[in-house]
């Protein structure tokens, strides 16, 4: 399609994102104020729906892939169908320390952005909220329930420190371990005691030695969840939760196997009974970004003024995201908020309500708008995306 069209079109979605700018910062504030755990985000989606509802989709149809807290808007019936995700959970006490408030607003302020740019002949434009990032896996259940089976791109962006286009996202295992000993008392009789403490002591010391010995891409952490219930009673249970993370799925095989051995080793040094669960229904895939999808969000990007990084080796995080990436070509970029601080610290929640950070949200919204125009229009883009798609899963 001709430049100009292309050009008229992508100034269309930033004037229909503008002018909601205020309503897009009055709801990831409302968001915001009010953090909701995975899959209790009821506030966040009362917030959302409506908006989507008021600019250009008929109905989003809440509750849907078995998620009583997902949604989908669909317009349009072009022959390329173009999802854009929305997050809204939040972190146990630290609230939007992850900024899905900000997600929340960029993906519907997208959506909203591509519908007025496009006709409805041009494409599908569906949007998807998608709940649990930060436990459980939302993404993960609603493709198994064939929320992208029908999508040929799937885009979301991402608050950070700054901005990547195709930043790296580990593969990541959850796994639950519960020891079971024998209670007794402390003092009187320890001798008849199996302690549960001590088994997941040792089994946290071993994965800490391991953790010196993997390689950089690969991150291993976790926390004592329950340690006993009184100092005079031998811990007849205690329990713990780690994540394995790594970039190759093969590796994170790997890990995970010398991971259990740690765990293996707790239960054998104390006399106790291991039980790990591996949640393996729910682990999160690298992402694998699609790279004329993230070039042609860079570029969009850059002409709206942001500036990228072109880091390699960044320390990075995991996201259900990367499930999706598996099965659609997708893209999951970063935009900075403003400030060098990191996500899931009470300073990045104070930092993501921010004027500075709503513009940034209001520029990420703008360009997967712009994207999403790129994808629609331009067929020689899709081709490409699709044939880069097909390359990476070889
Ligand atoms: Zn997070
Ligand atoms: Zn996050």
């Amino acid at each position: 399609m001709a430049v100009a069209t292309i050009d008229a079109a992508k100034q269309r979605a930033r004037v229909a994102v503008r002018t909601a700018a205020g309503e897009l910062a009055r709801i990831s504030r409302e968001i915001h104020v009010h953090p909701e755990l995975a899959y209790h985000e009821r506030h966040a989606v009362a917030q959302l729906a409506p908006f989507l509802e008021g600019h250009g989709f008929a109905l989003v149809e809440r509750g849907v892939y078995g998620l009583e807290t997902a949604f989908r808007g669909d317009w349009g019936h072009g022959p390329v169908t173009i999802a854009i995700c929305a997050e809204y959970d939040a972190l146990p006490k630290i609230g939007h320390a992850c900024g899905h408030n900000l997600i929340a607003t960029a993906g519907v302020g997208a959506a909203v952005g591509l519908v007025a740019a496009l006709e409805p002949a041009d494409a599908r434009v569906v949007i998807l909220g998608t709940p649990a990032e930060e436990l459980g896996g939302g993404k993960v259940a609603m493709i198994r329930h064939g929320a992208f089976d029908d999508i040929d791109v799937a885009m979301m962006a991402h608050p950070m420190a700054v901005d990547i286009a195709d930043p790296p996202m580990l593969g990541v295992a959850h796994v639950d371990v519960v020891y079971h000993g024998r209670a007794v008392h402390a003092s009187v009789a320890p001798e008849q005691g199996r302690n549960a403490l001590d088994a997941v002591v040792t089994a946290y010391q071993a994965v800490a030695q391991l953790r010196q010995h993997i390689r950089r891409d690969a991150r291993l952490h976790g926390i004592i969840t329950d340690g006993g219930v009184a100092a005079n009673i031998v811990p007849e249970r205690a329990a713990a939760t780690f994540y394995v993370r790594a970039q190759q799925p093969r590796y994170l095989q790997e890990l995970k196997q010398r991971v259990q051995g740690c765990f293996e080793a707790g239960a054998l040094a104390t006399g106790c009974e291991l039980e790990a669960d591996w949640h393996e229904d729910s682990e999160y895939a690298p992402l694998r970004s699609n790279r004329p999808l993230a070039e042609a969000y860079r570029s969009n990007g850059e002409a709206l003024g942001r500036r990228f990084l072109d880091v390699k080796n960044v320390s990075t995080g995991s996201s259900d995201m990367g499930n999706v990436s598996q099965v659609v070509p997708s893209i999951h970029p970063t935009f900075g908020i403003g400030q060098m601080i990191f996500n899931h610290t009470p300073e990045f929640t104070a930092a993501v309500v921010t004027d500075v950070a709503h513009e940034s949200m209001l520029q990420a919204a703008e360009a997967l708008a712009m994207t999403g125009v790129d994808v629609a229009l331009e067929p020689e883009l899709l081709r490409r995306i699709k044939a880069d798609f097909a390359a990476a899963g070889r």
